[in-house]
């Protein structure tokens, strides 16, 4: 245990500050500050290390969350990535990103704030990286089994990286091109700078991946193709076909999906040729009255990216009603709770409206210039009008942030011809295994929408379940047990 008295004597949790506004909306970096290793250390005494540490089941990945505040708390930064490294593939994608259920499970957070259990995990691998600590893990031997890997999102790349070090040789295929799925093209750089995907991109081709880039699998190699030169298939394509809003108006010039919109912009800051002469990619919000339509994090990365290319005005609306201040009865502890939160987007400007649903868009010249608009009230079951409510804003750009709905049939699936399940997503077994032989399922494709920390889980434990199916037994970690596979 770091310090026994720990969560006693430091009874105020502390996270990284946020940089000023101003500051962050003029360049894309990422908007925390750096945060002292000596306040990091008193933070992590804070840990109780807990008899029954609820934080290793909040976490999809197990991770060994006392063990690593212990090891940090103690100055022991190398025996620390090595127990974080040990159930996590990528922490710097999930200490930045993720919305850490573990922290929502902590027990200190019954009667005081929890520990902040993300912010160890970023420093740890943050370190680890400057120190020179990550480097290539080599397979001991190769088993002449060849693996090809559809997507290169997180579940894909957790799987390669797994496959590999067992001794497979593992090939990523990826159509778009660039490596990382909603990482490089959802996720804005403000949230996490791309760099972060190279350099752990860099060690995974020296343990030996292949990547292949620009290759739409079902569409320029056929499944049969694919099926015929690999021993195995992992699908890991995730969650693309976005809901749509098919009301009066939806045809109108300047509506668009949020991944019609986010990925120009980090074609920007990755330095493509995309923007015309005053720099703005195709699809942008200079000078535009936004609207976003959907409240969640698509919508909040739409806000940020909006706000950072120079919006008139941006407004963010919310079919359901504002939720509570603090954690609302329905989601006691050790659940994740529902509540109002401020993500950094919305700190930066804009404004929130909630219980607000869309009747229509209008349109003049065949260009949308509105949004007719009413609140809503919840009554058994379903959302109603409140007579009386409407009104209209004015809008030139609008991102439809609600969501997906499931994985693209052409090409890839319907080339396979896997089953799917009654929600359109790839069905799989206990094994992982879809219903053609020697094939897999990982991430969002067959669990639906979901998280980063969850693609990983997938990931990971799908590969021992392609490793058992190609050895025999395997000894790689699979921390989504069966009985789990279901859960979100
Ligand atoms: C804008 C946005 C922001 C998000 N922010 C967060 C966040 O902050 N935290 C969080 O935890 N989660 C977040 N999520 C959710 C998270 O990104 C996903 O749950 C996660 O990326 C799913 O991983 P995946 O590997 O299953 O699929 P993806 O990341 O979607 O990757 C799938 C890849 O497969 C490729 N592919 C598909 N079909 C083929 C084919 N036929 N041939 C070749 N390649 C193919 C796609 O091009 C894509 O690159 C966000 C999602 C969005 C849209
Ligand atoms: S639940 Fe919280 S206090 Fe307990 S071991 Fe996990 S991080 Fe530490």
């Amino acid at each position: 245990m770091a310090d026994p008295k720990g969560f006693l004597t430091h009874t105020s949790r502390e996270t990284p500050t946020r940089r000023p506004v101003d500051l962050r909306l003029s360049d894309w970096k990422e908007v925390y500050e750096d945060f002292a290793s000596d306040t990091l250390r008193t933070q992590a005494s804070r840990c109780m290390d807990c008899g029954i540490p609820f934080c290793h089941n909040g976490c999809p990945l197990g991770n060994l969350i006392p063990e690593w505040n212990d090891l940090v708390y103690k100055d022991r930064w190398l025996d620390g990535i090595e127990r974080l490294h040990a159930t996590n593939n990528f922490p710097e994608f999930t200490g930045r990103l993720c919305p850490a259920p573990c922290e929502a499970s902590c027990v200190l957070g019954i009667n005081q704030d929890p520990v902040t259990i993300k912010q160890v995990e970023v420093e740890l691998i943050d370190r680890a990286f400057d120190e020179g600590w990550v480097q290539p893990v080599y397979p001991v031997f190769l088993t002449g089994k060849r693996v090809a890997v559809v997507g290169s999102g997180p579940a894909g790349l957790a799987a390669a990286q797994q496959l590999t070090r067992a001794g497979h040789t593992v090939t990523v295929f990826e159509r778009a091109d660039r490596i990382g799925g909603l990482l490089r093209y959802g996720i804005p750089e403000f949230k996490m700078e791309k760099r972060h995907i190279d350099r752990r991109i860099a060690q995974m081709e020296a343990e030996g991946t292949v990547f292949r880039t620009g290759v739409n699998v079902g569409v320029d190699i056929t499944a049969e193709d694919l099926r015929a030169t690999h021993d195995a298939i992992v699908l890991a394509g995730g969650s693309t076909i976005a809901r749509d809003l098919p009301i009066e108006g939806r045809e109108l010039d300047g509506i668009h999906q949020a991944m019609e919109f986010l990925p120009w912009a980090n074609r920007v800051q990755l330095g493509d040729d995309v923007t015309d002469a005053d720099g703005l990619p195709p699809i942008n919000a200079r000078g535009k009255k936004v609207i976003i339509i959907g409240g969640g994090d698509t919508g909040a990365d739409c806000l940020g990216t909006s706000l950072r290319q120079g919006a008139e005005s941006v407004h963010q609306l919310e079919i359901m009603p504002r939720p509570p201040a603090e954690r609302a009865d329905s989601t006691p502890w050790p659940t994740y709770p529902l509540m109002y939160r401020v993500s950094s987007a919305h700190e930066e400007g804009g404004e929130r409206l909630f219980a607000v649903n869309t009747e229509r868009f209008v349109g003049e010249d065949g260009k949308v210039t509105a949004l007719q608009l009413h609140e809503v009230k919840f009554e058994a079951g379903r959302f109603v009008k409140v007579e009386g409510t409407d009104f209209t804003l004015g809008a030139d750009l609008v991102l439809l942030a609600m969501g997906f709905v499931g994985p693209q049939r052409e090409g890839l699936i319907e080339d396979l011809g896997v089953g799917l399940t009654d929600r359109g997503n790839v069905a799989r077994d206990d094994n992982w295994a879809a219903d053609v032989d020697g094939v897999f399922v990982a991430g969002d494709m067959g669990r639906g929408q979901s998280l980063i920390v969850w693609a990983i889980a997938e990931g990971r434990s799908c590969a021992a379940a392609v490793d058992r199916y190609l050895a025999g037994t395997s000894e790689l970690p699979s921390p989504i047990e069966p009985t789990r596979l279901a859960q979100r």
